[in-house]
């Protein structure tokens, strides 16, 4: 079933009377593009929504013009993840699983030390080739991925932040409910209100259980906009809602760039990857797009 009313789209909005803002992401189509072909086992495809939701989220958070990245990488079941955003809204990714642990039958523990097991969560902004690469890494901590990226606000950027993370691989749609404390002192500092530090205290307290009020089906409804949720969780304090902006699944795989990477393998290596007919097959681990060059091709491109 393809869902075209569900939204594509991150909305950012702020509390009024609180010093919260928050990101509310859903997506139905794209992320259903990006589970695709990849026939991945339930609890695969949803936390491939999670992480996908979440990416979403933190990117909309940062100002950033170039590319965001979050990665794992662990030694369980899922072993790798991995999804990145562009700021002009383009968003893809995939994951490595080991399919004998989702064999039928086999009943996985989806809690994220059973089927991830520990390893790491990687955060990289990466705005080009002559800029500097910002990046964050933090252990896998928590039973959930939003635990995990919540210990790592708190750890290493002392940001108080609360995520709701959900998402239904079968009807292709997840959400991504976050709200952050605006810091007190660095870039955003100047918006925030004068409150006491126990009225600051407070409102995030009284935003903190408001947000987990909402429920998953209602953040997987595709009857209610991200209005109507906002509004739902937020309208006796008041909530403010900035201009949204959606997402579309896009691959940014080429011909060119599997050429520029084959020509960088050793010759052992190629012909590892030789198909019968003496092809070299290299799949796009992202979209699944099959490239085939034979070795004039790969001879043409080193040769320039
Ligand atoms: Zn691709």
């Amino acid at each position: 079933m393809t869902d075209t009313q569900f939204p594509n789209e991150v909305q950012p909005f702020s509390i009024e009377g609180a010093n919260v803002r928050g990101r509310l992401v859903r997506l139905g189509q794209a992320y259903g593009e990006i589970l695709g072909s990849h026939d991945y086992p339930e609890p695969v495809g949803n936390l491939m929504g999670e992480l996908t939701t979440m990416t979403a989220a933190l990117a909309n958070s940062l100002k950033y013009d170039g590319l965001f990245i979050l990665q794992t990488q662990s030694d369980g079941p899922v072993s790798m993840m991995v999804v990145d955003v562009t700021s002009d809204g383009t968003i893809r990714g995939y994951a490595r699983h080991d399919s004998d642990s989702f064999a039928a039958g086999y009943e996985i523990d989806k809690a994220v030390p059973h089927i991830m097991g520990s390893g790491h969560i990687a955060f990289t902004v990466d705005q080009g080739p002559d800029t500097e690469r910002y990046q964050g890494i933090t252990e896998l901590e928590g039973a959930s991925l939003a635990e995990c990226a919540q210990s790592y606000f708190r750890q290493s950027e002392q940001l108080e932040t609360a995520l709701l993370l959900t998402s239904d691989a079968a009807n292709k749609r997840a959400a991504a409910l976050m709200i952050q404390k605006m810091p007190a002192t660095g870039e955003g500092a100047e918006q925030r209100l004068k409150l006491t530090p126990e009225e600051d205290d407070e409102s995030w307290r009284d935003a903190v259980i408001l947000m987990s009020s909402m429920t998953t089906e209602e953040l997987l409804d595709p009857g209610l906009s991200s209005w109507d949720l906002l509004y739902r969780l937020y309208h006796e304090t008041g909530v403010r809602l900035y201009d949204n902006k959606p997402l579309k699944f896009q691959c940014r795989c080429s011909a060119e760039k599997v050429l520029a990477t084959l020509a960088s393998f050793s010759p052992e290596d190629l012909a590892d990857m030789k198909s019968d007919d003496g092809l070299i097959v290299a799949t796009c681990e992202f979209c699944l797009t099959e490239y085939k060059f034979d070795d004039d091709s790969l001879a043409a491109h080193r040769a320039r």
